[in-house]
């Protein structure tokens, strides 16, 4: 097959071909992210291999269609920026990664909790300006603490182990409660009842109709006065104007982000000699109590090299039996929540 790789990044670069060792396949690395104005370049492509921040509209997924593309491959679990509609009306068939390594994005998950109640980014740079002071470096015990997961798939499962290894109570919110959880104790809540108990908050659910904006004003007002969120699922998940709001009036204690709603035009990119136009995206930068990653949390060597993986695996499945591998159906467009 003919592979046109969008977004391609060095690492995408790497792994890919090393999968692909046997030259099974024709990858042509591209580097502009796939928008309308860059489908063009797929042309003579089987396949086109995409990641989160490409935009698979109906427009790009029709030009895709008329094209000859056949599949589009996508390096996420998440497939909730294509239009699965489009794709299928098309002809194209999407397949995805669904489990590359939970442990990558739930372990920074716990960096960003770890991070924002020691405080050691503000550490690191005291010390090494010569300053010693413990002013404002003040955390607490996470041992006897409540963390409310939202969404307790494979990441959310292994953030509850982690935290219950901690001494936490885990307590949980998802419309298919995990086995596996309840057998580590972790108590499942309606999310109001999660908001208004837990101390540290991390959201592991996916976009969906019923997620979207699921942290906005009305659910700020039910959480615990100073407790932590933490979001590395979807920047769509939650209202970021009124977790500003929610910062300046103390009611969030502190705020850990490993994505953006308005990520697509910032992340993966250098951008540090130029002037960032997102005011909202500003602000957040100017809390001390707010730590941001640039949606680093899949990036392991594991995640990276399973990634390639299962994405070589989807074309290779799709030649020999016409369906990638892990097909992402088209009743997935439509809200199940
Ligand atoms: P998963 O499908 O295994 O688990 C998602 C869980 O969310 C399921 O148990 C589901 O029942 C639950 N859920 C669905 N709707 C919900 C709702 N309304 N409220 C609460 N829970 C709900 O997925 P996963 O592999 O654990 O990944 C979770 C999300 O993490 C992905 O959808 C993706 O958006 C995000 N993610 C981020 C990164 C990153 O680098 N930051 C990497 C991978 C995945």
């Amino acid at each position: 097959m003919r592979v046109a790789v969008f977004s391609t990044k060095p690492h995408d670069r790497r792994y890919l071909e090393r999968a692909n060792e046997d030259g099974a396949h024709r990858l042509s690395f591209l580097e502009p992210r796939l928008t309308a104005e860059t489908a063009s370049l797929a042309k003579g492509a089987d396949a086109v291999c995409v990641f989160v921040n490409d935009t698979v509209s109906e427009e790009v997924v029709e030009q895709l269609g008329s094209q000859g593309v056949r599949l589009l491959a996508l390096r996420s679990a998440g497939f909730n920026h294509v239009d699965l509609v489009a794709a299928e009306a098309a002809g194209i068939a999407v397949g995805r990664v669904p489990a590359y390594s939970p442990h990558a994005v739930a372990e920074h998950a716990v960096a960003l909790i770890l991070t924002l109640n020691r405080k050691t980014h503000r550490a690191y740079n005291r010390v090494r300006e010569g300053n010693f002071v413990l002013d404002g470096l003040l955390g607490f015990d996470l041992n006897g603490k409540t963390v409310g997961i939202v969404g307790t798939g494979l990441i959310g499962e292994v953030v509850a182990r982690i935290m219950t290894g901690f001494g936490c109570r885990v307590i949980a919110h998802d419309p298919a409660p995990n086995p596996t959880c309840e057998a580590l104790g972790v108590h499942y809540l309606s999310v109001e009842q999660l908001l208004s108990q837990s101390d540290v908050i991390s959201l592991h659910c996916p976009l969906t109709p019923a997620t979207h904006q699921l942290i906005d004003g009305p659910a700020l007002a039910r959480m615990k006065r100073g407790a932590m969120l933490i979001n590395t699922s979807r920047g769509e998940v939650i209202d970021t104007r009124a977790v500003i709001r929610g910062l300046k009036d103390g009611t969030i204690g502190s705020l850990g982000l490993d994505v953006y709603e308005e990520e697509t035009d910032l992340f993966f990119e250098d951008l540090s000699n130029r002037i960032i136009p997102d005011d909202v995206f500003a602000r957040l930068l100017t809390f001390p109590n707010v730590l941001i990653t640039g949606h680093q949390a899949f990036f392991t060597e594991e995640a990276l090299a399973a990634i390639a993986e299962t994405t070589i695996g989807n074309v290779t499945a799709f030649e020999r039996d016409g369906r990638p591998l892990h097909e992402v159906k088209t009743q997935a467009a439509r809200p199940a929540e």
